[in-house]
């Protein structure tokens, strides 16, 4: 066994504090897909992950340990703080990344790894700790966010809103409900989420239509732009290296190579074909097929 292999059982095994989750409703999972939730809290179909996906998923803790770190002996605090609903909201628990001690008053830090910092806190978030002060009667909260490969990192606060806190908390009983009602249609929501999702061998909203959800359409856009721009972008260096006959040029960061190569004989497939068709059929491989993708 490999030791990928052996890190891959071990992770996939691994404890982390958050007990059977198909048992309540996690205020991280506020804005989840629902059939996601349905598949893995009553269907509970479970899947061993890769150590890709692993690797992805864990960053979330060493994002939390480095913010302990920071915190260092000067200040007082607890991790995962858990929380509970109660009465018709004993299905919700949530556990906080941290609760922080001030003199006057404890405030919640949630922590969020990320490529892509926002500008201003994403919904999930704040619902999060919306609920999170909600359970634990406290008044404010923070977000820290942070790119573990760039070291960008934002920090987003949080002021209770009861208003907000009864609306979430009845939204995830009407989600919770659905799930448990064996009458209800459970309805998914495509997203690009979904090509990272456990459950899409098993899932039926994927296969309802062929539509695009929002955030995919986006991101098609913009790669389509992206590409013209690419393309213009590169004939413009091509001409600039043509007229100026170099084969390799330097920059302060950047080396182009563009070496004079010739295309060399080609065979013509529909004149071999015509004149020789045996001799075609014979060198002929099957067709195979490849994901290519074009964006119009
Ligand atoms: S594949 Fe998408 S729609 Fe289906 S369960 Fe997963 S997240 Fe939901």
């Amino acid at each position: 066994m490999s030791l990928a292999q052996h890190m891959e059982n071990t992770l996939n095994t691994r404890n982390n504090g958050l007990g059977d989750r198909s048992l309540y409703f996690g205020a991280s999972e506020i804005l989840s897909c629902e059939e996601a939730m349905y598949l893995s809290k009553i269907e509970k179909i479970s899947k061993p992950r890769t150590l890709q996906e692993l690797i992805v998923l864990l960053k979330g803790n060493i994002g939390e340990n480095l913010v302990e770190w920071g915190f260092g002996e000067a200040l007082k605090f607890e991790g995962q703080v858990e929380c509970k609903g109660t009465g018709e909201y004993a299905f919700i628990t949530a556990h906080a990344d941290f609760m922080v001690h001030f003199p006057l008053e404890s405030i919640i830090v949630e922590v969020k790894t990320t490529n892509d910092i926002p500008d201003s806190i994403r919904e999930s978030w704040y619902l999060q700790v919306q609920v999170q002060l909600g359970l634990l009667g406290l008044k404010r909260g923070k977000v820290i966010a942070m790119n573990l490969n760039s070291g960008h990192h934002a920090e987003f606060d949080v002021s209770f809103n009861q208003l907000i806190f009864e609306t979430t908390l009845q939204t995830m009983k009407d989600k919770w409900d659905r799930i448990h009602d064996e009458n209800t249609t459970i309805k998914g929501k495509k997203s690009a989420l979904c090509g990272y999702c456990l459950f899409k061998l098993q899932c039926q909203t994927l296969k309802t239509d062929n539509l695009l959800p929002d955030d995919v359409e986006a991101m098609a856009i913009r790669s389509k732009a992206l590409k013209k721009e690419i393309k213009i972008l590169d004939e413009n260096i091509k001409a600039f290296m043509l007229a100026a006959d170099y084969e390799r040029a330097r920059g302060k960061e950047i080396v182009i190579d563009m070496p004079r190569r010739s295309s060399g004989k080609r065979v013509d497939a529909n004149k071999l074909k015509l004149l020789y068709p045996e001799i075609y059929e014979e060198v002929c491989n099957e067709p195979s097929y490849s994901n290519t993708m074009n964006i119009y």
